[in-house]
């Protein structure tokens, strides 16, 4: 053996070059454990190519792209294309010469769960090639208390960007659910608010720019822990969330200023059905976000609620549509798949009736497929359709919807 030890004394030997050197599992572990460690340090010293502002796509295009992926929500895409091609641009600015500095522009993407929030962060990311990342703004807790440090959201970008630090530094961050971290009624209250308040007061110095002491395992601070300094500066944050009942906080404020002289007219021109739409800074006040936090995520957008044409063009549309990816499944076996329309309907109904939105969508084509996926393989069939009688006999019989389907009633 390669370390001395004897071939009885080990379980597992692998030759090793040419004179029946033999390494063991240990030693191998040993090696490849000194090995990630020289990547982590060669990586973290390694530049990351400057960003040209050529190489930016417009924000035309990063529409174009999004729109390949997500369905509706064009506002929503339209702010972010048009953000995300200011931030880079902003990386490619040479060191000013004339004292205007662009600022950081971090987002916000109000809208319902399951609308595309999380998907229009990934495809952006994936578009411009850099780290990313997502993390549940409900998992810190303010330093000293028992949950996660805000920092362990960089150790996660820096894992994705394989420690190279320059690369994270100039990542996607997405913090989901950053409504939950409201604080509780509009005063500062006099008892600090440790789940809400507390978290944004620590998550503000990441959103604005600086050095931070990142653990590189994740978790929380530890004194003997090594840390890697990670500049937040130049990466983009994305944050989404909810915000259930804002609507009200919208009205009320829209209602205040639209009694007066033009009240009528102003009146006409709401949609009452999308208050969303209006969502002003102060709303975000109103429901809970520091005014600091709020001055950090100076573009706001929403996304809207899908409605069926949406939810069923999300079945069949996207590069990588449910449909498709089962479509490419059984063509794999040489058959080809096909949806009789009604039975996408049927899907988007049920979608609807269990109250899970586009989120549904997977599990009721999960449930409709499962039978036909045991079975088709082993048939030497050259197409396959399934019809509408087919897919409600395997709705019914599903036991993975069958909660969704007691909840619904409920
Ligand atoms: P959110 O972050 O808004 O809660 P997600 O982006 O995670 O929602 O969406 C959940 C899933 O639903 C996605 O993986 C995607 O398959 C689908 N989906 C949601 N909205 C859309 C949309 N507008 N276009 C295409 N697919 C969507």
């Amino acid at each position: 053996m390669f370390c001395g030890r004897k071939e009885s004394e080990t379980e597992l030997g692998v030759m090793v070059g040419m004179n029946n050197t033999y390494i063991c599992e240990d030693c191998a572990a040993t090696v490849q454990q000194l090995y990630s460690q020289i990547r982590e340090q060669v990586n973290a010293t390694k530049p990351a190519p400057r960003v040209s502002v050529s190489d930016i796509p417009k924000p035309k295009a990063i529409k174009a792209y999004l729109d390949q992926y997500v369905i509706d929500q064009d506002d929503a895409k339209r702010t972010l294309a048009v953000a995300v091609y200011n931030h880079y641009k902003r990386l490619a600015q040479p060191e000013s010469e004339d004292n205007v500095e662009i600022e950081k522009s971090n987002i916000l993407m109000l809208g319902p769960t399951g609308t595309g929030k999380t998907l229009l962060a990934r495809s952006i990311s994936k578009l411009l090639n850099v780290p990313f990342t997502i993390v549940d703004a409900t998992v810190f807790t303010q330093a000293g208390y028992v949950g996660e440090d805000v920092e362990s959201i960089l150790s996660r970008l820096l894992q994705a960007a394989d420690y190279n630090v320059e690369e994270a530094e100039r990542g996607i961050v997405f913090i989901d659910e950053i409504d939950k971290i409201a604080r509780k009624g509009d005063n500062p209250s006099i008892t600090r608010d440790v789940s809400g308040e507390g978290v944004q007061q620590s998550m503000l110095k990441l959103l604005e720019g600086t050095m931070v002491n990142v653990p590189p395992a994740g978790g929380r601070k530890h004194p003997e822990q090594q840390y890697i300094q990670v500049n937040t500066r130049n990466i983009l944050f994305i944050c989404g969330g909810a915000f259930d009942g804002i609507e009200d906080r919208i009205a009320q404020r829209l209602n205040a200023h639209t009694i007066g002289y033009d009240s009528v007219q102003s009146n006409m021109d709401i949609d009452r059905s999308n208050l969303m739409q209006y969502v002003a800074p102060q709303d975000l006040k109103a429901f809970g976000l520091i005014p600091e936090i709020v001055g950090r995520l100076p573009v706001i957008t929403h996304l809207n609620a899908l409605s069926r044409d949406a939810l069923k063009r999300i079945l069949t549309e996207p590069k990588n549509s449910i449909i498709k990816q089962y479509v490419k499944l059984m063509e794999m076996d040489g058959v080809k798949l096909s949806f009789d329309d009604d039975v996408l309907d049927y899907i988007v109904d049920k979608a609807v009736e269990f109250k899970l939105g586009a989120r549904g969508l997977r599990s009721i084509v999960e449930a409709i497929m499962k039978d036909v996926m045991f079975e088709l393989p082993s048939r030497r069939l050259k197409s396959y359709t399934v019809k509408l009688d087919y897919a409600k006999e395997q709705v019914m019989k599903s036991e993975s919807l069958a909660s969704h389907k007691i909840k619904a009633a409920s």
